[in-house]
Order: structure tokens, then sequence, then C-alpha cells
């Protein structure tokens, strides 16, 4: 808070730091309660450790499909939105991760036989994405990144608990993208974030790695790639120009892009240094997105099936109708009653 730089420009007052940096302070300190002793960032370069010790024998479940449905249950009122499971995939783990202390690479400390992984997703408030970008909109993201860790940390105690192993993983140990779209979480858009049938691009994704046999889930495709491949809204918007507007291919723009899969990879470098220097997160292409949507809304159900059908031209034409993807003022958000 200290460093937070605020100014006078609508969004980025003292009022609208201390909103964000409250939203993120559950993530912070436990990010940092391991880092005085062992030089850890937990939940960002390494896996979260603070678990108490589990139950010694392992509880028998009648069948793989009665402890999916209890973990579901459980990550449920644990607060998860999204919920889904998936095969542990090599080609998504980081091969080395980051010493914060030595400022060098470490071996990846996940043991092995951890043949399941549990993704969970938790949304990000829509209002305050409205206001992107601005430090009061890093609330959303902050306060997704809060819900996220707790969730995990006591969905991965619950399984301890039960006699498994599990291993709490947010930003840290594994790309989290491809493990949820195996998971059945959403399909992948133009601006390389997940796009969720309940929530549209407005997500924080959490893993926990585990033993404890579950019924793996079916990806989903609901007309996303297809909606993107008519749709730049995202590249268009991008200050930096960091999002494609070609198709999807092999390229790479830098040795922070993933090597070998056809698809949308944003320049993550070029993101990066654009959305740092605003001194808070950036999400002008979540904002402007589409599918940026209130989907419990009757209407906003009805664009979803209209831009995953061949009729997509038109529902691209209503949100541009419809739609008020302008940047709101934060000042707004906190008159709002
Ligand atoms: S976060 Fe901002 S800079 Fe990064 S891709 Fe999205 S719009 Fe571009
Ligand atoms: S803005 Fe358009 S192109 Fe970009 S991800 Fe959303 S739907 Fe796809």
């Amino acid at each position: 808070m200290p460093n937070a730089r605020s100014r006078t420009t609508d969004g980025f007052s003292q009022r609208d730091y201390a909103l964000r940096n409250a939203a993120w302070h559950v993530t912070n300190i436990l990010r940092d309660i391991n880092k005085h002793e062992t030089g850890r960032k937990e939940g960002f370069f390494d896996h979260f450790t603070t678990h108490d010790e589990g139950w010694t024998e392992p509880y028998l479940f009648e069948s793989d499909e009665q402890a999916t449905r209890d973990i579901r249950k459980v990550a449920k009122l644990f607060e998860a939105d999204l919920f889904g499971v998936c095969e542990f995939d090599d080609r998504w783990m980081y091969s080395e991760i980051y010493d914060d202390t030595a400022n060098e690479s470490k071996p990846l400390d996940l043991p092995e036989g951890l043949p399941f992984v549990i993704v969970i997703g938790e949304s990000m408030d829509q209002r305050l994405t409205e206001t992107v970008p601005s430090a009061l909109s890093g609330s959303a993201t902050g306060l997704g990144y809060s819900y996220d860790s707790m969730t995990l940390i006591t969905l991965a105690q619950y399984i301890r608990n039960l006699g498994y192993q599990a291993y709490a993983s947010m930003n840290d140990s594994s790309l989290g993208i491809p493990l949820a779209v195996q998971a059945g979480l959403g399909e992948v858009g133009r601006h390389s974030l997940l796009i969720t049938e309940e929530y549209g691009p407005r997500l924080r994704l959490g893993r926990i790695f585990t033993d404890l046999p579950l019924v793996i889930s079916r990806p989903k495709k609901f007309g996303v790639k297809e909606f993107c491949s008519i749709c730049d809204r995202c590249a268009v918007a991008c200050p930096p120009k960091a999002i494609p507007k070609d198709d999807p291919s092999v390229k790479i723009h830098n040795r922070s892009n993933l090597i070998g899969v056809e698809k949308w990879t944003v320049n993550a470098e070029k993101c990066f240094n654009f959305w740092v220097n605003q001194n808070t997160d950036c999400s002008i292409c979540i904002r402007v997105c589409p599918y940026n949507r209130d989907f419990t809304r009757w209407y906003n159900r009805l664009w979803k099936k209209l831009a995953g059908s061949p009729l997509r031209r038109m529902a691209l034409f209503w949100d541009d109708l419809f739609s008020d993807r302008a940047r709101k003022k934060s000042s707004n958000w906190w008159n709002e009653s």
C-alpha cells in the first residue's frame, strides 16, 4: 500500500488502491506465510504447503463416482464456482520453477504419483471489470485470487483428511488454461484466456494434484473458436497490440510463449510490460469480450446460443448494438447504492 502510487485520475485514487490491496490481502498473506523461513512464495512460484497432517488410512469410497460427487459438493461448499477433473498431463507442467531468494531456477517439487488434477474456477465481479483499467478493477482480480487460495487450501486439506495426497496450486507449478480445458471448464478465446459458459472470461483458476481416484470430466465445446474467428474486439482494444488478429497457429512471439501448440498466442511479454506500467492489472480484453456477460439473465443465455450457432455474426451485431463496452468511471461504482 505505501507504494501504491495513487493519483487523481478516476479509478487510481487512494480509496481505489485501498480496496484493491485489501482484496488481495488473503492471497498475499498465504503467499508470504513461509517466505521468511524457506523463501517460498506459495500460490505464485511454489505450491501451497500450509496443511495439517491428514489421515493415515485412506477412506474407501464405494466408487470413483461417489468420490467425485463428494469432492464436487465440498468444492462448492468451499466457494468454488466451477469444478472439473482431468488426468495429470506432463505437457502443461513447469519443468523448473523460480527461486525468488536465489534469483535462479529450481526443480519443480511436486511428488510423482498424482494421476488426477482437480481444476476449480473462481468468478470475478462483472461490475468491477467494467471499470478496467483501474486500480478499482484490480479488486475483482484480487478477490478472485483470495477466494481461489482459500478454496484450494481447504479442499486439499479435506482430501488429505480422507487419507489421500493433495497439493494445492495456483499460478505455480503448471499452466492453468490447458488443464481447465481438459477438465471441461471451457474453451480458449483469441485473447488466450479461458471462456466459460457460466462467467465468460471472468475467472481465476486453481488446481489440486491428487492420487484420490476420480471420474475425468469431458472437454466442452460451445462454439467459442468459431465465434472468435469472426470477432477481433480484444485484438483491436489491446493497447500494446499483443493479441493476434490472424488465425490460430504455432507461431510464438518470445520465450514466454508455449511451443508447439496451434492456438491464438498472445505476446505475453508485450502484455505484461504494458500492464505492470499501469501499476495495476489491465484486463481490457476481458472488458470488451462479448462473452463478458451476466449469464444468469435469460437474454444473455439466448445470446450465447446464437453465438454458438451458424448465426454467430448476428450475435456479434447484437453485442455491438446493445452492449456498452466502453470503460465505466470508477466513481460511478462508488456512487451506486
Ligand atoms: S491484458 Fe491488456 S495488454 Fe494484456 S492482452 Fe489483454 S488487453 Fe492486451
Ligand atoms: S473479444 Fe471476440 S475474439 Fe476476443 S476472445 Fe472475446 S469473443 Fe473472442
